[in-house]
């Protein structure tokens, strides 16, 4: 095998998997295809010690403290394909460059992060980060106290805006058509002095530095906000899992057990790509306990084949 583990993705849970991995001396391909899903992002909150850094400079950061680890390998790679082997894996991907590559891996951890499917509306992509944002833990304290908005339906809406009264008392529920609010759910809103508009959108207009100016309806009508919070539906960033037959759930993760690992034997997975709470330091600490899952495999395979040589 060329590396004892190959790491797909050199987001938070990526780099965090390499450099525990790295202190264990195990052989590291850190394979990074793009960006990370926070990008668009001027800052990454929340981070234990890191809190409010651009998410260029955190992963950055990362990349740094892996280079004194000498069997840690980064390369700007895509991987294109996983085949599982009697023994391990073979992947294949391309470079940055364009060239074709090709190695073998005991193990592979994917920390390939997952996608925000935004709604097909002007303005939506364009504010993604700034004016358009998915998180109040990530985001909240910064829009604190100002005209907010939730956009989307049902349940979910309704959940997502009582969250928000702890950051602000000024919020509407936008549904963007026929809001599917139950009598409880409207009453809830109600309780909460959460305004409702039901009217479908045209367009979100951005004021200076990518935030929100307002929320243009169909009919003309406008509602001035400083931001707009919504969940998102989310796809998988990459296929690799799938395409190895791996467990999916049904909100669309990939189904990992208590020690990291897919229901594919040796194929393990941390960060956004799995079920659960979705922060960069949540991904860092899930990458950090699959690499101690993957050097525990590593050194019980070690044992045994010891023990057999032995015997
Ligand atoms: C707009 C926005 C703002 C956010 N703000 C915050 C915040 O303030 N605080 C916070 O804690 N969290 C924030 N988050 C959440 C945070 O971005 C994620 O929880 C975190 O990035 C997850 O880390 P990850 O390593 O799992 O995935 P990612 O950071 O998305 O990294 C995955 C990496 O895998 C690579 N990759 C994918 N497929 C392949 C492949 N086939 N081959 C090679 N590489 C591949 C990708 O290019 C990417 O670099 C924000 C999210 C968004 C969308």
């Amino acid at each position: 095998m060329d590396f004892d583990v190959l790491i797909v993705g050199a987001g938070s849970a990526g780099l965090s998997a390499a450099l525990t991995l790295g202190r264990c001396r195990r052989r590291v391909l850190l394979a990074d295809g793009g960006a990370p899903r926070n990008a668009p992002s001027p800052a990454v909150h929340g981070f234990l010690t890191r809190d409010g850094v651009q998410p260029a400079k955190l992963l950055a950061l990362g990349r740094e403290q892996l280079a004194p680890y000498p069997t840690v390998e980064v390369h700007e790679l895509k991987i294109t394909k996983l085949h599982k082997l009697a023994h391990g894996f073979r992947a294949e991907g391309t470079t940055d460059q364009g060239h074709a590559w090709a190695g073998t891996a005991n193990r592979v951890l994917l920390a390939t992060g997952v996608d925000d499917v935004l709604p097909a509306l002007p303005g939506f992509r364009e504010l993604w980060g700034t004016g358009v944002l998915h998180c109040p833990y990530c985001h909240g304290y910064e829009v604190r106290d100002q005209p907010l908005a939730v956009y989307g339906r049902g349940k979910a809406a309704v959940g997502l805006a009582l969250l928000l009264t702890n950051w602000s008392q000024d919020i509407v529920v936008v549904t963007d058509g026929p809001g599917h609010l139950t009598d409880y759910g409207r009453q809830r809103l109600r309780q909460h002095h959460i305004g409702l508009r039901q009217e479908p959108v045209a367009r979100l207009v951005g004021g200076p530095g990518g935030t929100l100016r307002c929320i243009e309806f169909t009919d003309g009508s406008y509602l001035e906000r400083t931001a707009v919070f919504l969940h998102a539906p989310q796809e998988q960033r990459s296929a690799l899992a799938a395409d190895l037959g791996a467990l999916i759930t049904s909100k669309g993760a990939v189904w990992v057990d208590k020690n990291a690992q897919t229901s594919i034997p040796g194929l393990y997975a941390a960060g956004d790509t799995t079920p659960g709470q979705q922060q960069a330091l949540i991904a860092a600490a899930e990458g950090s306990k699959a690499a101690i899952c993957l050097n525990e495999a590593l050194t019980k395979e070690q044992v045994m084949q010891h023990k057999r040589t032995a015997c």
